[in-house]
Parts: C-alpha cells; structure tokens; sequence
C-alpha cells in the first residue's frame, strides 16, 4: 500500500497561545474552514471539538493535547486543485499555566507553530515562556494577532511587544483594516491587496486593490511593504545583491525565501484578524502552508542506538527503519487507552510489533487510528512524518520510543519539570485504597509532571504535580473516571535540598559473625553537579541523569564490577532520603574511586547500604542547603492599587522585577516563593475589590534564606 499523501504536503503545527488569547476558537475556526467541523461551537457552550473530557468542558480549558487531522487547500489555490491539497496534524496545546508542560510535549513533535496573542495585551507572561520552549526546540513559528475586534485592541502596541519581549526577527505580514468594531479585513504586505471575509463564518475570502483605503493606510501599508522586503531578501546574498541595484524580487522568488527564512528560525511573520469575528484565519492557514515546514524541511531526528550507546539519526522517508515517539497517553472514550505517537522515519501496520529501548521488550500494535475533529478513523499503515493514535500499548509512557527491533534507536527523551507541590490523598472509604492506587498509577502514566510516592513515615500517599489547579483535576478525575472519593489535604511545597560544597567519605556495611556475613565497603568524593556541561560532552564513565550524576572510576577492581550497580543504587536511596529535613537531595555528583571487597562476605546488599551510607555522611558535611520553587508572578491590577499589590508582594518575600502599563492596568511581574502563594488570590481579591488578577508559573529553585529554613525543619521534626 502506498501513503495517501506526499510527504511534502504534510504540516504538524501546534497552536500556541497564553490562555485566553484565543487559541480554542482558532482552532474551531480552522476545523470549519478545513471543512471538518460543520458547527462552529463557542467555548462558552462547552462544545469544542478539542475539549472532550468532561472536566475541561466545565472549566473552559484545554488541558490535554489531541491531535487532528484536516486538510487544507489555500485560498489562492481552486478548491478543486487536488495538487494544492495539504494535510494538517493539528497537536492541541494548552494554555493553562499548570499545563506548560503539555505545550513542551507537542513541540517536540510538531514541526511549526501558529502563536495567538490577544491584540489588546500582546505578549502574555505564558506567551514569553512558550516562546522560550519554541526556541529551545527550535520550531518554525508565525504569529498571529487576535481579537483585533475588541475595545482597546491595538496591532501595533501588541507587535511591538513581540519585538520588545520575544524577538527582534518579527516582521509584520500583515496590518489590520480597521480595529474594535471597525475591523473589516486585512492588508497582506507582500501581495500588497486587501481582504474582507464574507459569507457563512466568514467563509468566502475576497481579494481587492489597496485604492479604495484610506491615504494613511496606504502610505502605512508602502512601508512596511519595504520593510518587509528588506527583511526577506537578506536570507539570500545574491538576490540581496540584486534588490540593491534596484531589481526587486517577484513574488515566488519573495515566498520562497520568506519559507527558507521562516523553517531557519531566522524570520517570524506576524499575521492579524479575529478569530471570533471570522477574519484573517484563512490566511494564516495559507501561511501554514507557504511557511511552516512539512517533515522533510526539519533535520533528521537523533538519538542513540540502545545497544552501542552511539549517537544514531532517521530521516523522514518510509524507507527508513521505523522510529516514532510516543508523545501523550490519553484515555479515550471510546477505546480505552491510547498512545499518540508521531512517526519520524519508516512505516507501521496495524498489526505488527514494535520494540520499546526503554524497556527492552515488544510490543504489539492492534488498531492504529487518526483523529478526526468528530470522528476516528481506523488506518491499516502509517507513513513517515504521521501522527497517529495506537490502541494496544500497555506498557508504553510517554516519551518512550517505538522502533523496529532489528534496527533500534531510542530518540532524545522529553524532559519535563518536577512537580513543586503536593498532598496527602486517602480514600474517603477503607475498600477504595486499592482502586485508588490503580488510578493513580493510570494518571501518572498518562501525565509525565504527575508523580505519586508514599510517605516512608506515615504510609501516607503523597500525590505531587505542578500546581493546584493541576492537582484538583487528578482528584477530580478520579472520581469521574475511576469512582474513587477522596480526602485531600493542605496543598505543599516540594522542597528540595542540594549540597553547596565538596566532600570525601567512606562508608562500610561489614557484619562478619559467623555463617555468611556481609562486606561492603566504599570510598566516594561529592560536589556539586556541574550543570553547564553538555551530556554529550561527558566522558564515557560519568552517568549523568536528572540530578544526579555518577562517576565511575574505580581502578584496579578494588571493587568488583558485579557490585558498582548496587552503589548506584545506593547512592540514589540515600539522595532520596535528603539530610535536612528528609527533601530529595538534588544536583549532587558522586565519584566512587576506591572501596574494597571480601570474596565470600561481599554482596550487592552490603555494597548498596554502604553506598548510601557513605553518601548521606559526605551531603551532610557538604554544606548542604534547602531549596524552595520560586515563581515568575504577574498581577494586572488597576492603577489605585499598584501600592497594595507592590507591598503585598513584597511582603511575601517576593521581588519586584518591574511593572509596566497594560491598557488601563498596571502589570506588575515579580519573583516570589511558591511558599508564599497559596491563597494568593482570595486575598488580591479582597485588596482590590476583585479588579485584579494574576498569573504565576514555575521559574527555577532557590536556596532558602537560613531563618525560613530552620522553621521547615522544625515543622518536619
Ligand atoms: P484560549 O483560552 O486561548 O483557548 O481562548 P478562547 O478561544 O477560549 O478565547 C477566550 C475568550 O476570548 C472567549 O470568550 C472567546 O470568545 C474570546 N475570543 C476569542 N477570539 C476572539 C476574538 O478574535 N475577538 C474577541 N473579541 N474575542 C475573542
């Protein structure tokens, strides 16, 4: 069987926006134009078609990430030319603070990406770190200012804040027609024409001359026509060269530099319109098409061979060996679990095995099926570059990989941020503790920053994610899906501890009374890990994983190879213990290079609790500090109450990194401990007569000041 569609007419775009910019309606907007989804839903009724699960519909959020296959023909193309005709992956993102991570997922697999701003406050605290997470991906984006139609809306004000706050290589594609509620249409700068959108949702796209704008839009639109030209001959020397000496380029010549510049990450073309008010969304999907890469524009995907360790790539052909990624693990109505993978290299049909390097076995594909907006359809085969849904993996996480057995490759695997808060949880009946357990371990599977442990203390389960919002929907799930009630307690910090100096040890773990005894011994150095060094760069006996790092450099088998696994694992027991108040120790780099052995005494026991011995002793002399999440908060207040919130904040041991006018607010963006933060918004509230609001999100781990530090020890006694 042969793929259905050209590689080259392929896009896997992610639509990527700081909630409430727009993003949910975007994407309505593009499944009704792509013709899939007949009935425009408004959030409002709960009924897009993104939005599945129940919980997301009652809180008007998108929090997982499906994806959905469309097919686009642009609007320059006749609708009947079946050469033009693309197929769009659309991989949902959200835009809720807690689930950033779910937007760091899709980038790895998408190829481009579509950013909506809100056209009344540009970028978005959210906006800025997507974008980061974009670029450290380094995914193709346009961008695409929204809601032009409302009061306030400038396109100017939000595009210079795209320059200002997240790149200098924004160009504008566009300028609007009119803004509020005289937002016509929009001026496309390179074609230099004007279009309106007329008929059902804006359906029918209509081309005119710029003659009948007003004279200012004219003169504005020449502008940054030549601004926009400038910006595009420069990814080409020659053509440079030529427009210099007064020859300027035609329009293919324009589009496709603008593409080579777009896919290098060299150029952002900034589009306008309205979503809600059915304009401009043609044309973005137009630039999808000229712009954004299809999978053989992207360079070929790497990772290593699992049984060599040597670094290893695939291309995007059918050719190739199969090699997928497995990107998100969700739980369908209909069929049960699903794994969405998305293919870089080779074939896969339903049916057939695929080898998983994480855990070294096989497994077994049943059904394969794409996503539809409203419907699944079943495919015997999938292509190089696809992304589809697998029914059938049950052993399979996300970020594992999927490969042929014969050839195998493990990719580079997502990393995603540990959680920063967490609570207990207990059934709210004793028979439940079982089916608890099971749903828990079901959602932690689906959710990579979703990590559930038990208190070694108390027996207690202790379920940690990345915010509250995102822990009240594990609960809340847990009882819609799995039927199991539950008693949650105060939501906490995850604390963690480090170590802020060196220190040598030795560890022993020797009982040697009669019958077969026990000998373990151990000698290790620790130091903080170095954290700006490139993996790649590490020498081959260093193991470096989320910190924690292991070198190896025993010599002379002082200690037997059979046993350097076991102090590994030591090691690891003995870092997750902590020193202070019993947090996971973190960023610590140990060196074992000496120890000692008995023939008949030595065991992998006695050489593990040797090891943690050992490494507990050294973090305690090794200075060791705790750490508390510190997170970048932005409160958008009216201006009467810019000194309350200024002193609130910085009562919380907050920091105050600037402020800046949003329209008729103030937004004021600060550093504050996570600590400090709960309940924050009842009492912003109460402050300001309920007229501010404020976003927040995870920023790094600090070192937290000695007086704090001594009362969550005490509090841990
Ligand atoms: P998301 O959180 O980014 O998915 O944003 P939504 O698509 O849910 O939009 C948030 C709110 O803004 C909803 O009430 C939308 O109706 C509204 N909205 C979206 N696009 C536009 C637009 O172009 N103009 C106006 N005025 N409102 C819009």
């Amino acid at each position: 069987m042969e793929r259905d569609y050209p590689l080259e007419k392929v896009r896997n775009i992610g639509i990527i926006a700081h909630i409430d910019a727009g993003k949910t309606t975007t994407t309505e907007r593009v499944l009704f134009y792509t013709g899939v989804s007949h009935k425009i839903g408004e959030v409002h009724d709960g009924e897009t078609t993104t939005d599945w699960m129940e919980q997301e519909r009652e809180r008007g959020i998108t929090i997982t990430s499906a994806a959905v296959t469309c097919f686009w023909t642009p609007t320059y193309a006749a609708i009947t030319d079946k050469s033009k005709k693309h197929r769009f992956n659309i991989i949902d993102t959200p835009g809720h603070i807690d689930f950033t991570v779910e937007v760091k997922r899709s980038l790895r697999v998408l190829d481009g990406a579509v950013v909506v701003f809100d056209g009344v406050a540009g970028v978005e605290p959210q906006s800025e770190t997507n974008w980061r997470y974009a670029d450290e991906a380094s995914v193709p984006r346009i961008c695409f200012i929204n809601k032009l139609d409302r009061t306030g809306a400038s396109f100017e004000h939000s595009y210079s804040t795209i320059l200002d706050r997240l790149t200098k290589k924004a160009v504008r594609m566009q300028i609007p027609i009119g803004l509020e509620d005289h937002h016509e249409g929009v001026v496309d700068l390179l074609k230099m024409k004007a279009y309106y959108f007329e008929g059902e949702m804006g359906n029918k796209v209509i081309e005119k001359d710029l003659s009948s704008l007003p004279e200012n839009m004219k003169a504005d639109a020449e502008k940054y026509h030549a601004e926009l030209i400038e910006k595009i001959v420069e990814q080409d020397d020659a053509v440079m060269n030529d427009y210099l000496e007064g020859k300027v380029p035609d329009i293919d010549t324009l589009k496709k530099l603008m593409r080579k510049g777009v896919i290098a990450n060299e150029i952002f073309p900034v589009f306008a319109g309205s979503a809600l008010k059915n304009k401009g969304v043609q044309l973005v999907l137009d630039a999808v098409v000229d712009y954004l890469p299809s999978p053989t524009d992207i360079p070929a995907i790497e990772g290593v061979n699992p049984d060599t360790e040597e670094k290893d790539v695939r291309h995007a052909s059918d050719s190739e060996p199969f090699a997928a990624l497995a990107f998100k693990v969700a739980t369908d109505p209909f069929v049960g679990q699903i794994i969405f993978f998305r293919v870089y290299s080779g074939t896969l049909a339903a049916g057939s095995y695929v080898y998983n390097p994480r855990t070294r076995n096989k497994e077994r594909i049943g059904r394969i099926l794409r996503m539809h907006a409203n419907d699944r359809e079943e495919v015997k085969k999938v292509y190089a570059g696809e992304i589809a849904a697998a029914v059938g993996l049950k052993d399979t996480i996300t970020s594992d990989t999927l490969c042929d057995e014969e050839k195998p490759i493990e990719l580079y695997r997502i990393i995603f941020p540990e959680p920063v808060i967490q609570l207990r949880v207990e059934p709210k009946t004793k028979a439940d503790q079982e089916k608890m357990g099971m749903a828990l371990n079901r959602l932690a599977q689906e959710d990579p920053t979703f990590k559930v442990s038990t208190d070694p203390e108390t027996n207690e389960t202790i379920i940690a994610g990345m915010g509250e919002l995102h822990l009240e929907i594990i609960v809340d799930r847990m009882k819609r899906e799995f039927s199991v009630e539950t008693n949650v307690g105060k939501p906490q910090v995850a604390y963690r501890e480090t170590i802020t100096s060196t220190a040598e040890m030795e560890g022993k773990y020797i009982k040697q009374s009669g019958g077969r005894g026990n000998y373990g011994h151990v000698r290790i150095r620790i130091k903080p890990m170095d954290q700006n060094v490139d993996i790649d760069d590490l020498p081959k006996n260093v193991k470096r994983e989320k910190g924690f790092e292991f070198i190896n450099t025993i010599k002379g088998g002082s200690i037997p190879q059979e046993y350097i696994p076991a102090c590994e694992k030591g090691f690891k027991e003995g870092l997750d213990r902590g020193v202070l108040a019993g947090f996971k120790l973190e960023n610590v780099s140990v060196e074992l290079y000496d120890g000692s052995f008995h023939e008949v005494d030595s065991n992998e026991m006695a050489f593990k609790i040797a090891a943690s011995m050992a490494i507990q002793d050294a973090c305690k002399i090794a200075k060791p500090v705790i750490l508390e999440p510190m997170m970048k908060v932005e409160v958008v207040t009216p201006d009467k109450f810019m000194g309350d919130v200024t002193g609130s904040l910085s009562s919380k041991r907050g920091i105050i990194e600037g402020m800046e006018a949003r329209g008729m607010n103030q937004a004021v963006k600060a550093v504050v401990p996570l600590s400090e933060m709960f309940g924050y918004m009842t009492s912003l509230r109460s402050m300001t007569e309920g007229r501010a609001g404020f976003t927040m999100e995870f920023l790094r781990y600090d070192i937290v000041p000695n007086s704090v530090a001594t009362s969550i020890i005490e509090s841990r006694k």
